[in-house]
């Protein structure tokens, strides 16, 4: 019988394969499905990505624990310019996904783990990150799902003391409550201000989308564009600007 888990590099699936190295249970496969902004470009915050390639990988290969990555052929900006095939919006670019069912979770990440599950034999068990104090979660694990975290009494808390202690604590912490897409329509306002301070890159990316015609939405999130979070942030660079110049 083969056990993997499922991992996002998140605090909590790290704590479980810290647990599953710990307390010497059966983990074959740490799997990994990283979402794309597009072909090149990876959907992860940069400051996440590297961690999950330069420490987190590593870690866990030299303990003997592969890492299965994943992608799939969809990616935002495939997603972003399908157009709508019926209703209101017939004919224009699906655009932003919505906050509530983000399209990107549906098929960016869901089909290549599904897949790749499927050539697995069925017996397979599946651990998920799910801390011992999230029991909303807990209860719609399914058979053959299990919460090493629920197993050892690991609630939220020790799970990030967990990944702390072994130093792998991902950098996404110090600017997000969670792990997540950049592009992520449910971003926190201090997370979407980090993407525009320290990647502006990526920040651009996401402005000569908007720039695009025809589109759905016009709104990235449930109350703003792109461009209005842009015009906000520089706002208040310029107010910091002109108090700088009063002081
Ligand atoms: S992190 Fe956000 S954008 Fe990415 S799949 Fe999840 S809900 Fe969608």
């Amino acid at each position: 019988m083969s056990h993997i888990l499922s991992c996002s590099f998140g605090k909590d699936s790290i704590a479980t394969a810290l647990t599953a190295l710990q307390y010497h249970e059966p983990l074959d496969q740490l799997i990994y499905c990283e979402v794309m902004f597009d072909e090149t470009c990876s959907g992860e915050h940069p400051e996440h990505r590297q961690f999950i390639y330069e420490k987190a990988i590593p870690y866990f290969a030299e303990r003997g624990l592969p890492t299965v990555i994943l992608h799939s052929s969809e990616t935002y900006v495939s997603c972003f310019c399908q157009t709508v095939s019926r209703g209101k919006g017939k004919n224009k670019l699906k655009s932003f996904p919505l906050t509530g069912r983000c399209i990107i979770q549906r098929d960016c990440k869901i089909p290549p783990l599904t897949a790749y599950k499927k050539q697995l034999p069925t017996d397979t068990v599946q651990y998920l990150g799910i801390a011992w104090d999230e029991s909303k979660r807990l209860k719609r694990l399914k058979e053959n799902q299990i919460s090493l975290l629920e197993k050892y009494k690991i609630n939220e808390r020790a799970a990030l003391q967990l990944c702390q202690q072994a130093g792998l604590l991902s950098p996404i912490y110090d600017f997000a409550p969670r792990g997540g897409c950049w592009f992520c329509p449910n971003a926190k306002t201090k997370e979407l201000r980090h993407l525009y301070d320290h990647h502006p890159d990526l920040w651009n990316r996401m402005l000569a989308l908007q720039a695009l015609p025809n589109k759905a939405t016009e709104r990235f999130n449930r109350v703003m564009t792109f461009s209005e979070i842009d015009e906000m942030f520089r706002w208040e660079d310029r107010q910091l600007s002109m108090n700088d110049f009063l002081l």
